[in-house]
């Protein structure tokens, strides 16, 4: 029977990108390099704004087509080769490792020696280096590994190995790799196979050619293929915004400051030498312009982009995106394109007087609704074993000047808060001491760099608030609304020296179409002001309390305080920073800290206790 496997065009940025190893229908493949791609049909996404940031031609999507580009070799679509190639037969237990030249057109691999032939499954354990590269293991090596090098001379054969369960023991000592060889026997159990074992790295990723096969000295660990660390994908996404009426940047007067330093003609004179990062240094020390602003000003400048500093990872970095968009939600008459449809809205609350309403109604300010929503997501490569380990480029040729992408459509809330009540909150010394305990964290967190593209310079008190605030969002809407919180995401805007203080909620389904409407009418007053008042009497309390509420540091790096599956984290597609640098405390108030909403909660309280003394 023949079948067919399909990778929707949406899946080939994320989850399925470039280097994802990933299982469909019992088999496993890994995503090819973009210079696999079908050189016809791959389809042009226009996103000028991300493309000019990210220092690249453009972008193009796969092609939305069945995709079994495998075993079609002139097939459109993202290309995926199968990985791992070391397969084995769950009856008679034989490897095989298999070839390019073994496939045939809509088949799974089958065992060579049993009849009827059974399908083949994938080892589940491969090999991955902080190089970036991925490989199979060397089951050969493996099963010969406690013989001496002498003993090992001796055996013959190369791939006459069995996968064997024993039923004596459990778990991974009850797996063994054997050598069938005539007079070999090599065998050994996989309880340690987890883990650094001198075995050499590929030097490349399963796609790659020979030719592009580096001397790699690093380490290689043994992971199983679908373990957490084994891809972390580099992706970038941009809101489709009007481009003529918002301001390259807010600040001109810091620009102005830049463009008359003493030091700038030399900066331009020296921009994209390592030279530059020097000058660049102190220009920003003295004006206090931001890498963002100091980028844009120098492409204007010379038409390119400042020098990396020499060890910097290769490929684009992470640009800041953050301060168009979030000129083009607060300006006064939102700007509108067929990909970018604005209205203001209210809360509906004006000359509201009793609590909690009147309490909530000053603690937010601009609520804009989003009825259509265009963004573009990129992805510019990825690392394996960690997050910050070397960067592998989406085109491991390096030869290619655009980058995968997809575009989705959608809808979204717009909020801000009250901007005089957020300052005078964040300058309470009592939480400005405790989110200086969350930054100490940070400091010390090997994802520094990457969370401070979206923190801002410096982590503030109004980014916590804000980021677990979209998050209390998120799960309230998706309770009341029957929006999957997986269908939902988040944009923070929170970069205190961008006086930015607001969070976008939206949905982005895919296609052209858009979605339904679903998200803005749960904007609309005065639908909106009573999800807001039951998620914060929701974020008062969380079933892991008190443990939860107390906790001085969980989550990934111990970035989070007081927020834990049961109460504020989302799936990991919906949050921009991996489910870090979340606290119900700074919300609804903890033992330490006073909340944002803290007064809603009390006056929300106040008249459930009032209303229950009149019934
Ligand atoms: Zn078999
Ligand atoms: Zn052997
Ligand atoms: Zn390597
Ligand atoms: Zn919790
Ligand atoms: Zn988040």
């Amino acid at each position: 029977m023949s079948r067919t496997l399909r990778v929707r065009q949406s899946q080939t940025v994320l989850p399925f990108g470039v280097g994802a190893v990933f299982d469909i229908q019992g088999e496993s493949f890994v995503a090819t390099g973009i210079g696999d791609w079908p050189a016809k049909a791959k389809q042009r996404i226009e996103s000028p704004r991300l493309a000019s940031r990210l220092g690249v031609s453009g972008f193009y999507a796969a092609p939305a087509t069945a995709n079994d580009r495998f075993d079609v070799p002139d097939a459109p679509g993202a290309p995926y080769i199968r990985f791992p190639s070391w397969l084995f037969c769950g009856a008679c237990r034989r490897m095989k490792r298999w070839r390019i030249a073994d496939e045939k057109p809509g088949q799974p691999p089958r065992c060579p020696s049993c009849s009827p032939a059974r399908t083949l499954a994938p080892m589940r354990f491969v090999q991955i280096c902080q190089a970036g590269h991925l490989g199979d293991v060397d089951w050969w090596f493996w099963a010969h590994s406690r013989r001496d090098a002498g003993e090992r001379r001796r055996c013959g054969e190369r791939e006459k190995l069995r996968f064997l369960v024993s039923e004596r023991a459990s778990g991974l000592e009850a797996l063994s790799v054997a050598c069938t060889a005539k007079d070999c026997g090599a065998t050994r159990d996989l309880l340690d196979i987890l883990g650094t074992h001198g075995m050499r790295c590929s030097g490349r990723n399963p796609w790659q050619r020979r030719s592009e096969e580096v001397e790699c000295n690093r380490p290689v660990q043994v992971v199983q293929r679908t373990a957490g660390n084994l891809y972390y994908p580099i992706t970038h996404s941009a809101l489709d915004i009007p481009e003529t009426d918002v301001p390259a940047y807010a600040d001109d007067e810091v620009a102005a400051q830049v463009r008359e330093h003493d030091l700038w003609v030399s900066l331009c004179r020296v921009a994209g030498t390592p030279r530059a990062a020097v000058f660049q240094t102190m220009i920003q020390e003295d004006t206090g312009a931001d890498d963002a602003l100091l980028e844009a000003l120098l492409a204007e400048e010379t038409g390119q982009a400042p020098a990396a500093s020499a060890d910097a990872p290769t490929g684009p970095a992470r640009p800041d995106l953050s301060r168009e968009e979030w000129a083009a939600f607060t300006a006064p008459a939102p700007p509108a394109t067929r990909d970018f449809a604005l209205r203001e809205t209210t809360l509906g609350l004006a000359g509201e007087t009793a609590d909690p309403w009147a309490s909530l109604g000053r603690r937010f300010g601009r609520i804009v609704l989003a009825d259509r929503l265009r963004e573009v997501r990129a992805l510019s490569g990825f690392t394996r074993v960690s997050p910050d380990a070397t960067v592998v480029p989406a085109d491991t040729a390096r030869r290619l000047k655009w980058l995968p992408a997809v575009e989705v459509f959608g809808e979204g809330i717009f909020l801000t808060l009250n901007r005089t009540e957020l300052t005078t909150w964040e300058d309470d010394e009592d939480v400005r001491k405790h989110v200086a305990g969350m930054r100490a964290d940070l400091d010390r967190s090997f994802q520094k760099d990457r969370l401070e593209t979206l923190t801002g310079s410096e982590l503030a008190p109004r980014f916590v608030l804000l980021h677990t605030l979209a998050h209390l969002l998120i799960r309230q809407l998706s309770f009341e609304s029957g929006y999957t919180t997986a269908s939902l995401r988040e944009r923070i805007y929170a970069r205190s020296e961008q006086d930015q203080y607001g969070i976008l909620v939206y949905t982005a389904a895919g296609d052209a179409e858009g979605t339904l409407g679903g998200l803005v009418r749960q904007g609309e007053p005065p639908r909106l002001v009573e999800t807001l008042l039951r998620m914060t009497e929701a974020a008062a309390w969380c079933s892991a309390d008190p443990l939860c509420a107390e906790h001085t540091g969980q989550g990934f790096g111990n970035l989070n305080r007081a927020a834990c599956h049961a109460c504020a984290l989302l799936p990991e597609t919906s949050c921009e920073t991996g489910n870090t640098l979340l606290d119900r405390a700074l919300v609804v108030g903890g033992e330490h800290v006073p909340g944002y909403l803290e007064s809603v909660v009390t006056a929300g309280r106040a008249a459930a206790a009032g209303a229950l003394e009149q019934a």
